[in-house]
Formats: structure tokens, C-alpha cells, sequence
């Protein structure tokens, strides 16, 4: 018979599917090392906006005690998945899970505004397809040449229209040519590794300047770089935004490809994109067929950094004489933990002044789609990160991923500041090819 006084257990408000896991909310203590850290908490002094609210409205609604509200949903929308609060934690709570499967939940679960959605769907299915992004380079092109978007930005426009319009137009690439990439680049003398090369989506059609150095410095180093052409997106967009089929799909389709280009190392420059590949095996852990292929993929990802720090250089560094501040991406510096090797190869660069941007944990303000569907936070994390770059005098800042380009590009010029923006790979690349700073950004 039935203990009528025994509590009942009240019925989680999330699905079967891998809910957010207790045993790993559980083993948050409460202690508060990763509020400092925290981005939102940061600017608004919050609980439910740091790691340790969110974690705790993960845990209500584990237990029944919460529901997948608005107002509940708006505290993980707000959470910039820069998992800065992962280093911090000396329980080791694994923050980045818990987002990731949080937000698979409320992608099912919870019902946005029909505008919302159309938004939110509007920019995965633009950002997630290299095909369409190219189809935009010459609007886009003859937008920012024939002086509308000068217009647009001296009418005042944008404070009538909603702020995403100004927020896309702010960080909009200046439109430069596109670097091919061949499909196969040989090593220059004897080769050392079979590199394959991840050409992004965003990347591939406004920064192909930055793969084609890549390219170039693998190839110096002795890699035959391989890229695909058919290679698609990665799906890491689609996993920060918790659509979980749509990422398991696109992953399915790179392990194919790559896997027939049979590599020995698979290199990304985008540190957003090198996150999720790593985490490849986790994704697809529930698909007999590619668990273990998706797990050997994962292995063989290294952001260029991280392999050429690993790969001792045989080629020569020329000098460029530049004051640089490095910028550490969040899914570099956190999720992957590589920060020293950045570091060290800009230091083996004669002449090369490195300068630390104070905050560094502290994320720009791009996470992906972040400033597109959160533009305000998104502004007040980009102008905090321009305030504290302007004292140091820069010729230059460098990053390790497109996001955070866009991100300080308009973060700077919207605070008057003229420094330019380059990935931390051109500079490498300058420098084996003896080009100085100021011929590399002429030919931007
Ligand atoms: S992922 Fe970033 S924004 Fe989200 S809780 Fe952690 S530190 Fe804060
Ligand atoms: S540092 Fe870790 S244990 Fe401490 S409050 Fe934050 S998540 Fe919880």
C-alpha cells in the first residue's frame, strides 16, 4: 500500500532524451569561484545570470520544481556558452554539457514567438550554408561600394529598426576578393604530415585570407594540406544552438568526407568550430554506426595553433616590427585550453611586441550567433573589450576565431578606434613570407 505521507516525486520538466545530468549539477558546492569570471553575472550582478543560478534553475527544473517558462528560458538565452566558468570551477562541474543539453531541451520543448523562431532560423540556415553566403558576397558587395551603407549608418536608421538590423550591419566583413584554396596544397620540401583543412562556412566566403595562410604556413611547415571541396559546415552553430539532429547530420557528413581524404591530423582556425569537432564522439554516441569513427575523428582535430606549437617550426621567422595584443577566443582559451601556444609562436616572431588585453577570460561578446539574437549584451561585452584595448597602443589585434573578428572589428569602430582585427595565423604567415605589417593589411 501507498505511504500517503511520503512526499511525491515531482516529474522533471525535461524529456528522456539526455536530460541535463543531476550527478554533474550536484557536484556544484555553491562556492562562487566562477561568478568573476562570468560574463553576464559580470555585467548585471545577477545569480540567475551566472553559472551557479543557471545551474540551479537547471537543477529545479530537473526536479520537477521549475517549469520551461519564458522568463526561465531567457537566463540560458542570456548564457553565451563561453564556459569561462569551466576553468574556474574547482569542483570540476562540466558547464559546457549542461548548456548543450539544456538547451536541446528547450530547442523541443519550448515554443518561441513565431518572429523569434523565423529569426533564429533565418540565421542558421544562412550561417550553416557556405553555398548561400556566397550568394550574398556581391548585394552585400554593392551595398557597402555604392554608399548605402554609409547612408544607412549616417540616417540614424538603425535606432528605429529592430536592433538585430544594426547589429548585422555592424558586423558585416568588409567584402575583399576570395582566396581559393586548392583542393590539394603539396608540402614545400620534404613532407612531414597529410594535413586536412576545415574551410568553415562564414570563413570560406569572408575570410578565405585567413585559410589561405593557413594553408600556406602548413605547407611551409612540410604538410601536404588537403581541403576538401565538399566539405560542408561542422555543425557547431546548430550545437550551440541546442538543435541536436541538425548538427548530428552535418558531423555524419564531414566524418565521411574527411575520412575518404585520409588525413593524419585534421587542422581548424576557427576556435568555435574546433570545439564541437572535438567533441564529435559525444555527439554521436547514440549512432552504432559512427560512434567510433566520430571518436577517431575527434581525436585528429587541432586548432593550427595547437599543431604547429606541437610540430617543432623548420621554417624560417622574418621580422615584423608590431605592438600586438592577443585576444583569447573563449572555445580556444576554455573549451580547448589552448592559450600558451598562441603565445609562443607570436613570440618567436622577431620584432613582434606581445601585449595582454586585461580580462582575458572574459569573452568579446560574439559566441556565435550571441550578437545577433542578444545585440545588447553582445555591445556591452564589445565595448568593455575595446575600452581595455585602447590603452595598450596595438598596431594590431589578433584572434583565433572568425566570430570574435567580426566581433572586435565593430566593436572597436563603434568606440572610434581604428586597429585593425587579423587572425593570428596571417601574422605567422607574414612573417614566413617577410611580408611587414603594413603590406598585410593593404592587401586585406
Ligand atoms: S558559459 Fe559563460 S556566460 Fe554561460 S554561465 Fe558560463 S561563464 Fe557565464
Ligand atoms: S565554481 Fe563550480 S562549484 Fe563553485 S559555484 Fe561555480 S559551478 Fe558551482
Amino acid at each position: 500500500m501507498a505511504n500517503d505521507n511520503a512526499n511525491p516525486v515531482a516529474a522533471s520538466a525535461f524529456d528522456s532524451h539526455h536530460p541535463p545530468a543531476l550527478d554533474v549539477m550536484e557536484k556544484c558546492v555553491h562556492c562562487g569561484f566562477c561568478l568573476a569570471t562570468c560574463p553576464t553575472y559580470v555585467l548585471w550582478g545577477e545569480e540567475m545570470d551566472s553559472p551557479r543560478g543557471r545551474i540551479y534553475l537547471m537543477k529545479m527544473a530537473s526536479e520537477g520544481k521549475a517549469q520551461i517558462t519564458e522568463q526561465w528560458v531567457g537566463h540560458f538565452d542570456s548564457c553565451l556558452g563561453c564556459v569561462a566558468c569551466m576553468p574556474a570551477c574547482p569542483s570540476g562541474v562540466d558547464y559546457g554539457w549542461l548548456i548543450e543539453e539544456t538547451r536541446a531541451q528547450i530547442a523541443r520543448l519550448h515554443h518561441r514567438s513565431t518572429l523569434e523562431t523565423l529569426h533564429r532560423k533565418l540565421l542558421f540556415e544562412t550561417f550553416t550554408k557556405p553555398h548561400r553566403l556566397n550568394l550574398l558576397r556581391w548585394p552585400l558587395f554593392l551595398y557597402q561600394k555604392t554608399g548605402l551603407q554609409a547612408l544607412f549608418r549616417a540616417s540614424g536608421l538603425a535606432r528605429i529598426l529592430p536592433k538585430a538590423v544594426g547589429s548585422m550591419d555592424a558586423l558585416m566583413p568588409s567584402m575583399t576578393s576570395v582566396e581559393t584554396i586548392p583542393a590539394v596544397t603539396p608540402a614545400l620540401g620534404a613532407q612531414r604530415k597529410r594535413v586536412g583543412l576545415l574551410l568553415g562556412c562564414v570563413q570560406r566566403a569572408f575570410l578565405s585570407q585567413v585559410s589561405a595562410a593557413t594553408a600556406r604556413v602548413l605547407a611551409a611547415e612540410g604538410c601536404e594540406v588537403v581541403a576538401p571541396q565538399e566539405q560542408a559546415c561542422c555543425g557547431a552553430l546548430f550545437v550551440h544552438g541546442g538543435e541536436e539532429a541538425q548538427a548530428q547530420a552535418l558531423a555524419r557528413k564531414l566524418i565521411d568526407v574527411l575520412e575518404h581524404a585520409n588525413v593524419d591530423v585534421i587542422i581548424t582556425n576557427a576556435a568555435g568550430c574546433g570545439s564541437s569537432l572535438k567533441e564529435y564522439g559525444r555527439l554521436l554516441r547514440d549512432d552504432p554506426a559512427y560512434a567510433p569513427r566520430a571518436k577517431a575523428f575527434a581525436a585528429k582535430v587541432k586548432d593550427v595553433t595547437e599543431f604547429l606549437w606541437e610540430f617543432s617550426p623548420r621554417t624560417e621567422r622574418k621580422p615584423v616590427r608590431a605592438r600586438v595584443a592577443l585576444h583569447d577566443s573563449c572555445h580556444l582559451q576554455h573549451a580547448q585550453g589552448v592559450r600558451a601556444q598562441p603565445r609562443s609562436l607570436l613570440k618567436q616572431i622577431p620584432g613582434l611586441e606581445l601585449l595582454e588585453i586585461p580580462e582575458s577570460p572574459i569573452c568579446c561578446g560574439s559566441a556565435g550567433i550571441y550578437n545577433l539574437v542578444q545585440p545588447d549584451a553582445a555591445d556591452a561585452l564589445g565595448n568593455r573589450k575595446a575600452r581595455l584595448i585602447a590603452p595598450l597602443k596595438a598596431d594590431v589585434v589578433v584572434t583565433g576565431n572568425p566570430g570574435c573578428i567580426f566581433q572586435l572589428q565593430s566593436s572597436l569602430h563603434r568606440n572610434a578606434q581604428r586597429t585593425p582585427v587579423l587572425h593570428t595565423i596571417q601574422l605567422i604567415d607574414a612573417s614566413i613570407r617577410g611580408k611587414d605589417l603594413h603590406s598585410l593589411l593593404s592587401n586585406r
